[in-house]
């Protein structure tokens, strides 16, 4: 597989009210190949925007280290080389509202990565690539001259998308890009985002709260809890064989339309609040809220191994200790 974007040991910690230290992301390793979408989910507050942030560099790595297509993301850059990443790597977000200058026009704020990488020095070639990135994102050129006000939620995140698009990047990470829309907008959205990354060859990281949110356009699925990646695999396998009791929540969550329907697995239910991350809890970070917590999961963090082919997971019931050992007796017995 070719891994475009390389994330290991990564770390960044926020000082927060005097000598508190917050870890918003603690020694979070993976990758994303290529051409792929990761989606990524948790609870909000579990830091996968702040992870989304620092991989590319809109916050300094308090530790380990983020490569894009092989170079060094942190650490001494040249300006060229940063005015480089900043154009292969952009980023959609929650609320396009927010992110538009109201007083600019469609045309102009479309432009604006074009201006300022200088790649619009020719007046109607920049009005031509405007035209065409609104209809590549399903809207017109009678749009160009219209303001962000004119315009519904779904249509101001095509012109967030159009704006990401203009530069030619290779990788979009998109903050939880439909959680403010319409259910019936939030399909169109996420059809469009598939259809682009068809048509141009684009790597997603897809950011959202919810499961169900990233099940239609994720290759993979990463789920994160308290700054912790705890379980990072194929989509189906997420949905089908989640191992890490904090998954199996979130998917016990899920309505399930037929009651009838029994699940493969018991369900687990998830009791309690998201523990404070400026002082979670010691050993596994999860385990004030897992059923299956024992001794081992308040002494030592479970460790991030790959426990099936492609399938990654931290959780002391598939390491080496009498907790796996146990869980495997069960399971045969
Ligand atoms: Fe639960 Fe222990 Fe696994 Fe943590 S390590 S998820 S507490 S069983
Ligand atoms: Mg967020």
């Amino acid at each position: 597989k070719d891994v475009l974007v390389e994330v290991k040991n990564l770390k960044k910690h926020f000082q927060v009210g005097g000598n508190q230290i917050l870890k918003a992301v603690d020694d979070v390793t993976f990758d994303i190949y290529r051409g792929e979408t990761l989606g990524l989910v948790g609870e909000s507050g579990c830091g996968k925007s702040t992870l989304g942030r620092t991989l590319i560099r809109l916050y300094e790595a308090t530790g380990g280290s983020v490569k894009f297509a092989g170079e060094s993301v942190h650490g001494k850059k040249s300006k060229a080389e940063l005015k480089k990443l900043s154009r292969s790597i952009q980023m959609i977000f929650q609320d396009p509202y927010s992110s538009l200058n109201p007083r600019m026009s469609v045309e102009d704020l479309v432009a604006e990565g074009m201006d300022a990488h200088g790649l619009s020095e020719n007046r109607t070639e920049r009005h031509k690539k405007v035209i065409d990135l609104l209809e590549l994102v399903g809207l017109n050129k009678d749009h160009a001259k219209r303001f962000p006000h004119e315009f519904s939620g779904g249509q101001r995140q095509r012109i967030g998308i159009a704006r990401a698009l203009a530069v030619d990047p290779e990788f979009i990470i998109a903050d939880e890009p439909i959680s403010a829309l319409d259910v019936s907008i939030q399909a169109q959205v996420v059809n469009l985002l598939r259809k682009l990354q068809r048509e141009l060859g684009l790597t997603y990281l897809f950011i959202a709260h919810d499961l169900s949110m990233v099940k239609h356009i994720s290759d993979r699925i990463g789920v994160m809890y308290l700054g912790s990646m705890v379980e990072l695999a194929d989509s189906d396998a997420v949905f089908e064989e989640p191992l890490h009791p904090y998954t199996r929540a979130l998917i016990s969550a899920i309505p399930v339309p037929d009651p009838h329907l029994e699940r493969s697995r018991e369900r687990v239910i998830l009791e309690g609040d998201l523990p404070s991350p400026i002082d979670p809890p010691s050993g596994c970070r999860f385990r004030t809220r897992c059923p299956f917590a024992a001794e081992e999961c308040a002494k030592s963090i479970p460790e991030w191994r790959e426990a099936r082919p492609n399938h990654w997971v931290a959780c002391h019931l598939y390491g080496d200790g009498e907790m796996a050992a146990n869980r495997l007796k069960q399971e045969a017995g």
